[in-house]
């Protein structure tokens, strides 16, 4: 069995009582069966309280009127690990941040950033992302299984990565790229002629298409009208998702006003605003790194602290290492690439917001929560996601097709 993990896999560790929102909190924890087989056969002092706080007809954990899974603790330590230890937790809890996608002989594990010290560490991370892989022991098949095409979207995804990991382009050329690399395999894959997607790879690898792209980015960034028409269906589709947390509705309500409430134009002159101030940054912060590094030889270590560019590319990483492979399972290949776009966008809009009421600014701590306060709302519920990407499948404003 091969098992695939990002490079900074091994650097998460879950900060518990310190922890910012705890993931205990919240939502509701499915317990898994085997899990719930051994809390029934608990038989010690904690009986009681273990299967008074198990909900066995829907195989969750109790929570509280404040939504606290029934093991959390005032000082947001988990009771059932402190009395029957780490081997005690349910698969939910023993795994998470960690996210599993299962394909053939292979096990893609991502840290998902809807946890905020996950959400930290990729946000902080400055050099492009790279994924290991780890041969163990353990074979599988699946029945109804295609491994050709598995192997074809592995190959489109290292050209995703490639693309999308290439600085010398701005980063909405690289996601431009990225959704016609995306958008011409799907055809090429529907049409039967899954050894042509080879040839798209190499089209798209060529300095021609980074000059289309480059166009086209441009166009779109200068057309608010479009922008704004765009932003205001991504946000229509994340009031159609299910609620995960009240105050969700609270930033998207914050977020519609102030962003729509004046129209394209008043869109259009937060987002000009908002894009002079983060060149600004970006130019101060490569100023910054010059001296960092005299800095960090005399021992004195200097971060910069904003980068969208940077921010924006290890998002969309982390969505295509996630996601992408998945339609080896139903030939969706464009939506994945729609839905690492679409989420990029959003989370560029929530900024923008946060920037406005910051008083017009921002640093890495307010990327963190807007990124982890998303990523809970649309990846932790899989209703959620399949809404948002039958959505997608449908929206109007499709301004990136190259
Ligand atoms: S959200 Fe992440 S850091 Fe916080 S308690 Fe859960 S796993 Fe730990």
């Amino acid at each position: 069995m091969l098992y695939t993990y990002p490079d900074y896999y091994s650097e998460f560790h879950c900060i518990a009582d310190a922890c910012e929102d705890t993931c205990c909190a919240g939502w509701q924890i499915v317990v898994d069966d085997r899990s719930l087989r051994r809390y029934h056969c608990e038989d010690g002092p904690y009986k009681k309280k273990l299967h008074a706080s198990v909900n066995w007809r829907q195989k969750v954990f109790r929570q509280d009127k404040e939504a606290r899974c029934a093991f959390l603790c005032e000082d947001n330590l988990c009771d059932m690990y402190r009395n029957l230890g780490a081997d005690s937790l349910c698969r939910t809890c023993r795994l998470y941040p960690r996210h599993i996608e299962e394909f053939e002989g292979i096990r893609e594990i991502s840290l998902s950033i809807s946890c905020p010290e996950a959400a930290h560490l990729l946000i902080e991370r400055r050099e492009p992302v790279t994924f290991h892989s780890v041969e163990k022991e353990g074979t599988e098949e699946y029945e109804d299984y295609d491994p050709f095409l598995y192997s074809m979207l592995a190959d489109a995804r290292e050209c995703l990565f490639e693309i999308l990991q290439n600085r010398n382009l701005p980063m909405e050329n690289r996601i431009l790229l990225s959704l016609g690399v995306a958008y011409d395999m799907e055809n090429r894959v529907a049409g039967g002629k899954l050894f042509e997607c080879e040839a798209v790879f190499e089209k798209y690898r060529k300095q021609t298409w980074f000059f289309a792209a480059g166009m086209k980015a441009d166009k779109y960034r200068k057309d608010m009208k479009k922008r704004y028409l765009f932003s205001r269906e991504m946000f229509g589709n994340l009031r159609e998702l299910e609620l995960l947390r009240k105050d969700w509705e609270y930033q998207l309500n914050e977020a519609e006003i102030l962003l729509f409430a004046y129209g394209a134009d008043g869109y259009g002159k937060i987002q000009e605003a908002f894009y002079q101030w983060e060149q600004e940054q970006r130019k101060s912060g490569s100023e910054d790194a010059g001296e960092t590094e005299t800095k960090e030889t005399e021992g004195r270590k200097q971060e910069k602290d904003w980068d969208w560019n940077i921010f924006s590319e290890q998002l969309m990483v982390y969505f295509i290492f996630t996601y992408f492979c998945g339609a080896v399972y139903d030939g969706e290949i464009f939506v994945n690439v729609q839905m690492a776009a679409a989420s990029v966008s959003v989370i560029w809009d929530l900024l923008a917001v946060r920037w406005l009421k910051n008083e017009k600014t921002l640093d890495a701590e307010d990327v963190k929560e807007v990124v982890y306060r998303y990523s809970r709302e649309l990846e932790h519920s899989d209703k959620n996601k399949a809404h948002f990407r039958e959505k997608l499948k449908k929206q109007s404003t499709l301004f990136y097709c190259l």
